[in-house]
């Protein structure tokens, strides 16, 4: 009895020990033939600036580098706010062939393996009609507004927001700067944005007051959130890396939704050590 079992056990340990390495080798010779084998239903997104590249400068060649490598065990897209022709000064000029996916602009331009996927401007949100009402009725309060000076360029029409500026964008720099100390007593930007939100509440806009002189109004969601349309049915694990998750910075949105997992990062050295923990 007890020989019978000692064969059971010899014969069944060495069927595991064969058949875990045949599995082991059919790896092998996987990784071999194609390369390591890419995670599936896992994406690594990243913010640009501060995260890829020190701020609105070029990523360094040993980050592209990275990032190539990255892509052979994980997908990986690109998520920045400005427009693809500065993403791509920043990253490459092939940038939409060299990561899975690229969203200028939060991803109101959207590119996967170099085609276009989504193209959303403020034009085709809001149509001709509430987009003329919204802007006439800007031209008009600024018409009226008694500021010490004021220049040219008062809404300044951008793909998927507008700048409005009561003092207008082509003023100097000095002009500028003296604008901004009478803003800081008179609160002329903050009572702008007061009254264009309850007159125009029903769109859904969202005014964001930065820089000097000016403000930004965009329809709400359209932050870098607005990206994830495009890869949360395909992706079950959709890591984000940005450097400003804090409130009030321009990844916190995103770094927040619960439809990701959040990284915060300090620097693209501190980008590539996390990666190299977490995927390498
Ligand atoms: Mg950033």
């Amino acid at each position: 009895m007890e020989g019978i079992r000692r064969r059971v056990f010899v014969y069944s340990t060495t069927f595991t020990l064969c058949v875990a390495f045949a599995g082991e080798e059919i790896r092998r010779v996987k990784s071999i033939e194609m390369g390591p084998v890419k995670k599936e239903g896992v994406i690594a997104l990243f913010d640009v600036d501060g995260t890829l590249t020190p701020a609105r400068k070029e990523a360094t060649p040993e980050m592209l580098q990275f990032l190539q490598e990255l892509r052979q065990v994980v997908t990986v897209g690109v998520v920045g706010g400005s427009d693809l022709a500065k993403i791509s000064e920043q990253l490459g000029k092939n940038t939409i062939y060299d990561y899975d996916y690229v969203f200028s602009e939060n991803g109101l331009v959207a590119h996967k393996n170099g085609t276009l996927i989504g193209n959303q401007s403020l034009k085709t949100y809001l149509g001709e009609e509430k987009l003329k009402e919204f802007i006439n009725f800007t031209l008009h309060y600024i018409a009226d507004l008694d500021i010490p000076i004021k220049r040219g360029t008062f809404i300044e029409f951008r793909e998927g927001m507008l700048n409005v500026s009561p003092i207008g964008r082509n003023c100097s720099y000095e002009e500028r700067c003296e604008f901004e100390k009478y803003d800081k007593v008179h609160n002329v930007r903050p009572k702008m944005v007061q009254v264009l939100r309850e007159k125009f509440s029903h769109l859904n806009l969202t005014y964001s007051i930065g820089g000097q002189i000016s403000f930004d109004v965009f329809p709400q969601g359209w932050d870098k959130t607005f990206c994830l349309q495009f890869v949360e049915k395909e992706f079950s694990e959709i890591h984000f890396f940005g450097d400003k998750t804090y409130k009030g910075g321009n990844d916190h949105e995103i770094f927040e939704s619960e439809k990701t997992i959040g990284h915060t990062v300090t620097s693209p050295e501190d980008t590539r050590r996390q990666c190299t923990e977490l995927f390498l």
